[in-house]
């Protein structure tokens, strides 16, 4: 097995009767984030095992003020948004007719308040087909969250919205009985070229591909997405996480806080990346609200933009 530090396997599928083994998309660092707030956050702490009903959070926090306003010009004139799928699993589909939808297009939540594209928008989609613009791109208010006793990382950025609303969570799941920590958030455009540089190295473009996001492809580097994990660390980024505490909370909750799931299991033909319940996205209330509401299990199919199952 290589040596790249930080590298995870996080699933084994059996494809065409052969196994193949699949990384993560949100595969950690080598080295603590670089911080501009400060040095790193010491290490996870014990917490209970796995297991275990999930209460629910107490109530939904105060929404954030947002983070950019829409500036692509992404209105879509029409009718009313069309009847969400019947169930998460419903795969997505591409209109009967007409062009297949892109960014700054939404056809099904007519989202338009913010930017789908500017990366200073809380509502930007970063996907294989849609990278940041520009690539380099780094966020302007990064900060270190104010995470509550118990419920340490690596050290961490996120913007400043972001970290609030991260650090509301997790003291709401900490409160539930589902304490998190937290593995992994900002990742700059050089460390994302450095992981999956390291990766291409080891065995060619194509197999990094399965294992990192390409530079300047990767939620992280936003400032808006963070990796979770469990008090007790056994499952983190593997897909045993899943049925972790802080998982299940997470999945049931973490849309009260402006986050959503960003990789559900059966979506990755949409996506582009095998189920991560550790990595959350942040997009605000009011969005990552909506797509619970109507029972989407991505951002592309909930605003109607084309697939992205593999880079262009
Ligand atoms: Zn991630």
């Amino acid at each position: 097995m290589p040596s790249l530090p930080g590298r995870r396997t996080v699933a084994k599928y059996l494809v065409g009767g052969a196994a193949l083994t699949v990384f993560a998309a949100c595969t950690a660092p080598a080295k603590p984030m670089p911080s501009k707030t400060g040095g790193p956050v010491p290490g996870s702490s014990p917490g209970p095992a796995a297991g275990g009903e999930m209460p629910t959070a107490a109530g939904p926090p105060a929404d954030g003020a947002p983070l950019a306003a829409a500036t692509d010009g992404g209105a879509v004139a029409g009718p009313a948004a069309p009847a969400p799928p019947a169930s998460q699993a419903e795969p997505w589909a591409p209109p009967a007719s007409g062009p297949v939808p892109s960014r700054g297009s939404p056809v099904h939540a007519l989202k338009t308040k913010y930017s789908l594209s500017d990366p200073n928008s809380p509502w930007v989609v970063v996907n294989k087909h849609l990278p940041l613009n520009p690539l380099s791109y780094e966020p302007p208010d990064l900060v270190r969250p104010a995470l509550p006793p118990g419920s340490g990382g690596e050290a961490a950025l996120l913007r400043a919205e972001v970290a609030a609303a991260a650090s509301r969570m997790f003291v709401a799941a900490a409160a539930a009985g589902a304490p998190m920590t937290l593995l992994s958030s900002y990742r700059s455009y050089d460390m994302q070229a450095a992981l999956y540089g390291g990766y291409a190295a080891q065995t060619g473009g194509a197999d990094a591909d399965t294992k990192s996001a390409r530079a300047g492809y990767s939620e992280h580097q936003t400032g808006l997405a963070l990796d979770i994990g469990d008090a007790n660390g056994l499952c983190n980024l593997n897909p045993c996480f899943a049925t972790a505490p802080a998982a299940a909370w997470a999945g049931a909750n973490c849309h009260l806080f402006g986050f959503t799931v960003r990789y559900q299991l059966g979506h990755d033909g949409v996506t582009g990346f095998y189920a991560e319940p550790w990595h959350l996205r942040y997009l605000g209330v009011e969005m990552a609200a909506d797509i619970v509401a109507k029972g989407f299990g991505s951002l592309e199919e909930f605003l109607g933009i084309e697939p992205a199952a593999a880079y262009l």
